[in-house]
């Protein structure tokens, strides 16, 4: 199964967009102008998440808010020292054994980009112990090819300023898998802009809120304001988990190519098991695959099921490889089976499905 040639520029213009948490208007510029094409209203919190609105013709209709994050891990500049080489601080879980020798770029004051790499020592200056351990992110040397800390000034770099790992957006093993940077989480914005088109002429019984928000890698900071503003009765989060199959253990949970997944725990949310059938269900009914997944991490999920009185809500993941790196690797099926079971879910709600749902917690 390969991408078809719009989805194809979606995934590679949204992945090699750069944005880490607090940094995402890049994503959120192209997201307005997205809605703005196809000719929907937008809302947005004062964060800079923001949403799609798609009403319904019926007078009082539920609220149903599908999001994914816009948001990547990276770093921001902390110092710049006198011999031109910077500092960075994580924005972000990252894995320090991914990073030395990586080409990074810095967005600088004029939103231009800079392009350097994370120095590395070679191996004839390390001694046995040095080569046993990563360097811990906090001493790790950004080198901009600057001689001074005045000409990486005058260059525009300043405290604060955005870098992220470059990722390049290839097509992989006949075009049947994705190799790129940030699928966490412009899987989920890629996604839900597929859904925006895909119901631009289809009247819905259920008001939709499709967006994205901000800040999730360092705590999803903008599901909580975006939640507050939309008010939704039911939630959908779409996000890319970490894939457990690399080993070859087909019993680990998380198959790459093994289709949408059913979380069911995570370490931030028990999932609704009433939601987990009706997905597994349209699922089913997609003709797509599905598969049970658990994670230790967590998504906007955990923070939005338990927002205002408590919300209704589902993750519709898929899993990739790598994730937090700029080689993630994730399954074009995937993101098909993803993308036609959301399409059967949220053509099957309405106001009585959803009542139906609240009532089976009470
Ligand atoms: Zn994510």
């Amino acid at each position: 199964m390969k991408l078809s040639p719009s989805q194809r520029k979606l995934f590679k213009t949204l992945s090699e967009l750069n944005g880490v948490s607090g940094q995402e208007n890049e994503i959120a510029r192209y997201l307005r102008a997205s809605y703005q094409k196809i000719g929907y209203p937008i809302i947005t919190d004062n964060l800079g998440s923001i949403f799609a609105v798609k009403k319904s013709n019926l007078k009082k209709a539920p609220k149903v808010m599908v999001v994914g994050h816009m948001d990547e891990v990276g770093f921001i500049v902390i110092s710049l020292e006198s011999n031109g080489m910077l500092k960075g601080h994580p924005i972000g879980g990252l894995n320090p054994q991914t990073l030395n020798a990586q080409r990074v770029c810095l967005k600088t004051k004029n939103g231009n980009y800079l392009h350097g790499a994370i120095g590395a020592v070679p191996p004839h200056l390390l001694t046995e112990a040095e080569r046993e351990k990563p360097t811990e992110i906090k001493n790790m040397l950004f080198d901009f090819g600057f001689k001074t800390k005045k000409e990486a000034e005058d260059a525009g770099v300043f405290i604060g300023a955005m870098m992220v790992v470059e990722g390049e957006f290839r097509e992989i093993n006949n075009q049947e898998r994705l190799l790129g940077k940030a699928f966490d989480d412009r899987y989920g914005i890629v996604l839900g802009l597929e859904i925006l088109k895909e119901f631009k002429n289809v009247d819905l019984p259920i008001d939709l809120y499709v967006g994205g928000s901000v800040q999730e890698e360092v705590g999803c900071r903008g599901a909580m304001t975006s939640s507050n503003l939309i008010g939704p009765d039911l939630a959908i989060v779409l996000d890319c988990s970490p894939s457990r199959d690399s080993s070859g253990n087909a019993k680990e949970l998380g198959q790459l190519g093994g289709g949408v997944l059913i979380r069911f725990v995570d370490g931030t949310m028990i999932a609704f098991p009433e939601l987990l059938a009706f997905q597994k269900e349209c699922a089913e009914k997609a003709h797509v695959k599905s598969q049970y997944f658990d994670s230790p991490g967590g998504t906007d999920a955990g923070q939005i099921h338990k927002n205002l009185d408590g919300v209704l809500t589902l993750t519709h993941c898929i899993c990739a490889r790598s994730i937090h790196t700029n080689s993630i690797v994730m399954d074009v099926e995937d993101y098909i089976a993803a993308k036609k079971s959301l399409i059967y879910m949220l053509k099957h709600l309405d106001e009585s499905k959803i009542v139906a749902l609240k009532a089976a917690r009470r």
